[in-house]
C-alpha cells in the first residue's frame, strides 16, 4: 500500500516535469484551443477533442501511463486536422507512412474518413519526430 502510493506521487511530480508537453498545450491554446487536464465525457479515451468547441480533454491517467506526451499529439493532430477544415475535420494527407507498431491502433475503423483521420493521429504520435511534427503541422494549418 505505502510503496503504491509512493509510486503514484513520482510519477505525479514527473508529469510536471514535462516541458513538451506544457508548450503543445500553450500552443493549443494560442491557436484558440482550449486544453483540459479532465477525464473526457466519453471516460473510456485517454484524450478527446470536442470539434465544435475547441476543447480536448486530456485524461489524467495518462500521467500515471507514462504516455501523458503522445496522448496531447495525438489530439493535437485531429487539432491541426479541424484547422485545415476550417470548422470540420479534414485529414492532412501526410506524406508518411504509418509505422506497423500503429496499424492495430486505426485498422479497426469501418468508416473510411475516421480511419484516415486516426491514421494521420496515430503516425504522429508514434513518430520519433511526433513533437516537432504536430508543432509544425499546428503552424501550418491553424496559423492565419
Ligand atoms: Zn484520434
Amino acid at each position: 500500500m505505502l510503496i503504491s502510493y509512493i509510486i503514484a506521487s513520482f510519477f505525479l511530480a514527473n508529469s510536471q516535469l514535462l516541458p513538451n508537453f506544457t508548450e503543445l498545450k500553450q500552443k493549443l491554446e494560442k491557436y484558440n484551443f482550449t486544453v483540459k487536464i479532465e477525464s473526457p465525457p466519453q471516460r473510456s479515451t485517454y484524450g478527446l477533442l470536442e470539434v465544435k468547441t475547441r476543447t480536448i480533454w486530456i485524461n489524467p491517467i495518462v500521467f500515471d501511463l507514462g504516455i501523458a506526451l503522445p496522448t496531447l499529439i495525438h489530439e493535437a493532430t485531429h487539432a491541426a486536422q479541424l484547422c485545415e477544415g476550417n470548422g470540420e475535420i479534414r485529414a492532412l494527407n501526410l506524406k508518411l507512412t504509418p509505422p506497423n507498431i500503429s496499424r492495430p491502433f486505426f485498422t479497426h475503423y469501418n468508416d473510411g474518413l475516421r480511419r484516415h483521420l486516426e491514421a494521420e493521429a496515430y503516425t504522429i504520435q508514434t513518430h520519433a519526430d511526433g513533437y516537432n511534427l504536430v508543432i509544425s503541422l499546428l503552424d501550418k494549418h491553424c496559423q492565419n
